[in-house]
């Protein structure tokens, strides 16, 4: 994900400006656990709200939308 990184979060509605910061996002997908490592997250220091990047949101809804793994055939 290391050209996710790159992208400003911008600002928050409060006025703040979002500090750049990696999470591990925990997740389950079509009944599969999935660990995301280093996910861009931002982080308003004056309200403490945090926002993802849309490339992360589209990242993580293509996960769900992923149908189960098939068996082995
Ligand atoms: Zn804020």
């Amino acid at each position: 994900m290391a050209s996710l990184v790159e992208v400003e979060h911008g600002r928050c509605s409060c006025g703040g400006h979002f500090e750049n910061h990696e999470v591990e996002i925990r997740l389950t997908a079509s009944g599969r656990p999935i660990v995301l490592p280093n996910v861009p997250q931002g982080v308003c220091p004056r309200c403490g709200s945090h926002v993802y990047k849309v490339q992360v949101l589209e990242y993580i809804e293509s996960l769900m939308r992923e149908p189960p793994v098939p068996g082995p055939n």
